[in-house]
């Protein structure tokens, strides 16, 4: 098996994993991990799979500038996101979810969600102690995720210390060195999202409104 094989069978655990969890139902979500830097090359989900049974001859490799280069089916529509968050974060695996906590969280119009004091928090990349506020900026939706990329790239210079970020209405991306650690940030924040959305819902919180 060469490296793309090694790496889209990580892609493909961690899509299955995600979605046992229920965080990409209905094909949603996508998953990718860095195969090579220079030049850089990704394996990635392919569009249109159900997610929690996708094995890795439903990943795709693509380059840099998003074309597919290894594997059968066409690159999520999102891969432009995958690529501007590795060039940002020099990561080296990426995973996008549809999650229920974080498509309620945003479904107000907060412009972040601030997550504070809690022990899961040490489950972060960099983090010691549950004493840290972690932001998940929120950005707006839309259908162009390739125009939009360089925005999601300025926001991450902006703000070098986030572990992910939230699409509105959308979902959650969080990122790794590799598929082992953004496994760890991706069930870390989901688990955060879930404590803070319940939290909110029992005081009557303005998703409920
Ligand atoms: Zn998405």
């Amino acid at each position: 098996v060469d490296a793309f094989g090694t790496h889209a069978a990580e892609v493909a655990e961690l899509a299955r994993a995600a979605a046992s969890r229920g965080w990409a139902l209905a094909t949603s979500g996508n998953f990718s991990v860095v195969t090579r830097r220079e030049p850089l090359q990704i394996a990635i989900t392919a569009s249109g799979h159900d997610k929690r049974r996708v094995t890795a001859s439903e990943v795709v490799e693509v380059d840099a500038a998003g074309r597919r280069i290894g594997g059968r089916g066409e690159p999520s529509a999102e891969t432009a996101i995958h690529l501007a968050v590795i060039a940002a974060r020099a990561a080296g695996a990426v995973a996008h979810t549809h999650s229920p906590w974080s498509t309620l969280l945003t479904s107000d119009a907060r412009t972040e969600v601030v997550i504070e004091g809690y022990e899961m928090l040490k489950a972060l990349r960099g983090i010691a102690t549950h004493v840290h506020r972690e932001r998940l900026p929120i950005v707006e939706n839309t259908q162009d995720w390739t125009a939009a990329a360089p925005q999601v790239g300025r926001l991450l210079d902006e703000q070098p210390d986030v572990h992910g970020f939230l699409i509105r209405r959308h979902g959650l991306y969080t990122w790794g060195a590799d598929a082992t650690e953004v496994k760890r940030h991706m069930e870390a924040l989901e688990f955060l999202l879930e404590v803070i959305g319940r939290s909110e819902g029992q005081r009557g919180g303005a998703w409920r409104s």
